[in-house]
């Protein structure tokens, strides 16, 4: 049993809901925040009546009031999808730079621990492969996707700079593509767009010669990576994502399998500057949180279908 408070910026979000959930599981009473600038009430309609649970809809990039202790931080507030940060680029700018601000004099207030969501988007289009924590990255700051890459890069620097000089217990989690139920359907990512596809038995859009990789976590092991680092006393970032790499083309065979779909694929213009390869370097994480993704794509991706399945109706 515990009486401690953890605040969640972004609790409407995919990722920020099922923190909630894991943290109400720990008995650990649970402050929610959102704007509902992409997130939404629905990821969290469930834990309406619980009274371990609260929610404020409230802007980070404004001066953040909230009137109990706050022991614990998770700073998930943050447009995440490439479509997202493409219709709202200042934004994602200002939440990356006043939001984190904010967010860490909140910490300072409470002498709160607090983590903060970082991303794999801060090594761009990568010249090592896979990624490990040391490499500083290939981003260009004025492309499509600079706004939200050098958004998380600021938030990583001005992190560092308030725990070096403030002394704040900070940690950031550099997360790799992840997926799972509560993504929202017309996100744009890739695995929510072709489960739509293959359930409509409409074509799959494929960007590119789909020859570009990933590596895809499922959401519960991205979640137990993240709690176990809040717990741990490193303060430098760690990777947090699965380092078995697909090609996008490989990741469309295997919905359309598994949804039993007779969509075809067809190719259309690659994003600029989308990053050619991406697979997480896990050794950080194994080590010192004794940590490592255990579902396997497949799983995860059943349980993703049936997820939307129960939501939606679909044309097959
Ligand atoms: N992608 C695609 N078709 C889509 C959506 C995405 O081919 O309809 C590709 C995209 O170009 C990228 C990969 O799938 O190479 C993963 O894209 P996503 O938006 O999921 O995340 P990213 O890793 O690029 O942030």
């Amino acid at each position: 049993m515990t009486n401690k408070t953890i605040l969640i910026s972004g609790c409407c979000g995919f990722i920020g809901s099922h923190l909630c959930d894991h943290y109400l599981k720990k008995k650990f009473n649970v402050i929610g925040i959102d704007n509902l600038l992409t997130g939404s009430l629905s990821n969290i309609s469930h834990l309406e009546g619980n009274k371990n649970f609260r929610f404020f809809e409230l802007d980070v990039c404004h001066k953040i009031k909230i009137d109990s202790k706050i022991d614990y931080i998770l700073h998930f507030a943050s447009t995440a999808s490439p479509i997202d940060y493409l219709k709202f680029p200042i934004k994602t700018l200002q939440i990356g730079s006043v939001g984190t601000e904010n967010i860490l004099k909140l910490a300072i207030k409470n002498d709160a621990s607090v983590l903060l969501a970082s991303t794999s988007e801060v090594y761009g289009d990568p010249l090592q492969h896979p990624q490990k924590e040391s490499y500083f990255g290939n981003v260009n700051p004025i492309g499509p996707r600079g706004v939200y890459d050098e958004a998380k890069r600021y938030l990583e620097a001005m992190t560092m700079a308030y725990h070096n000089k403030r002394k704040l217990n900070t940690k950031i989690v550099r997360i790799f593509n992840t997926y799972g139920p509560r993504m929202r359907i017309d996100d744009g990512r890739a695995i929510p767009t072709f489960i739509n596809q293959a359930l409509n038995n409409k074509d799959l859009t494929v960007f590119g010669n789909g020859n570009q990789t990933r590596s895809f976590c499922y959401i519960d092991d991205t979640v137990e990576g993240i709690s176990k680092l809040l717990d741990c006393k490193y303060n430098y970032p760690v990777n947090i994502g699965n380092p078995v790499e697909f090609t996008i083309l490989e990741l469309t065979e295997k919905i359309k399998k598994l949804t039993d779909s007779e969509s075809k694929i067809i190719y259309k213009k690659l994003p600029e500057n989308d990053p050619k390869v991406r697979r997480p370097n896990i050794e950080l994480a194994k080590n010192i949180l004794k940590w490592e993704p255990k579902v396997k794509l497949n799983d995860g991706l059943l349980k993703t279908i049936n997820h939307y399945q129960n939501l939606y109706k679909f044309n097959k």
